[in-house]
């Protein structure tokens, strides 16, 4: 489906997501509790719960796209901070706010912030118990390869769990969201930082993504096995879940 905007070919997507993260991290905790109504919170403690991190010092997980750390200080503290999360984020202006926050949180001793892209993870094959990745997958290029990284990277046994904006199967719920995500969230992006347009890409990239049963295959797809998914307030979030086996 167009929604008026135009296109973004592949090899631009990139950059332009960057500007928007660039521009955006200092102000990006306060616009997602504008913008999902404070839902994210809710999406997002129901994603550690699923992982039930271990409560011990080896456990290792990897969370991507992880901006400014929401999801890698929920596990930390979710493990009776035993956990070590390395916070990996394309964009170094996320991971300087998400730096901040850890040392406030007195979280730093159990975190690493590594700058560097999904597509291509700086890591050896099989060093994490669990792969998380937080309303960041659908913002990567190629997501195939972003998948692929994560199953290398994974050990033996090892979890990925994916959060992200997916299909709206409610009747009444889709009109609203449809109304709330193509207007209301470009004016509350134009009033906090002065532009529209970066925030109706990011709308339409949410009408791009693979739905619930599509981007299930795509994990298949990559060797995960035993793989699942649950809708969060009607679709409008779903955690996807795999196994390294
Ligand atoms: N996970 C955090 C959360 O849930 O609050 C942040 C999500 S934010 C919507 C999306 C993040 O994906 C941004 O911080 C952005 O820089 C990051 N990102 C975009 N493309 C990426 C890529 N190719 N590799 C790694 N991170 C990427």
């Amino acid at each position: 489906t167009s929604y008026g905007f135009r296109e973004v070919p592949d090899g631009q997507k990139q950059g332009l997501v960057n500007q928007v993260f660039h521009k955006v991290a200092k102000r990006y905790d306060i616009m997602n509790d504008v913008m999902s109504m404070g839902m994210h919170r809710a999406w997002k403690d129901a994603m550690i719960s699923a992982l039930n991190p271990r409560k011990e010092p080896g456990y290792k997980v990897l969370d991507v796209a992880g901006g400014t750390g929401d999801i890698a200080f929920r596990i930390v503290e979710a493990s009776g901070r035993q956990a070590h999360a390395t916070v990996l984020d394309i964009n170094g202006s996320m991971l300087g706010v998400g730096a901040e926050r850890a040392e406030k949180k007195k979280l730093s001793g159990n975190l690493t912030f590594v700058e560097a892209n999904a597509e291509e993870l700086p890591f050896e094959a099989g060093g994490f118990d669990a792969y998380t990745i937080a309303f960041g997958i659908r913002n990567v290029p190629r997501i195939d390869a972003a998948l692929s990284e994560a199953y290398r990277v994974l050990k033996r046994g090892g979890r990925l769990l994916v959060l992200e904006f997916s299909e709206v199967d409610m009747p009444l719920l889709d009109k609203i969201y449809d109304a709330w995500s193509f207007n209301a969230i470009p004016q509350f992006g134009k009033a906090i930082t002065g532009e529209a347009e970066p925030y109706q890409y990011l709308v339409e990239s949410i009408r791009k993504f693979p739905n619930q049963e599509n981007f299930a295959a795509m994990i298949r797809q990559a060797g995960f096995s035993r793989v699942t998914f649950t809708n969060y307030t009607g679709g409008i979030a779903a955690l996807h879940s795999g196994w390294k086996l």
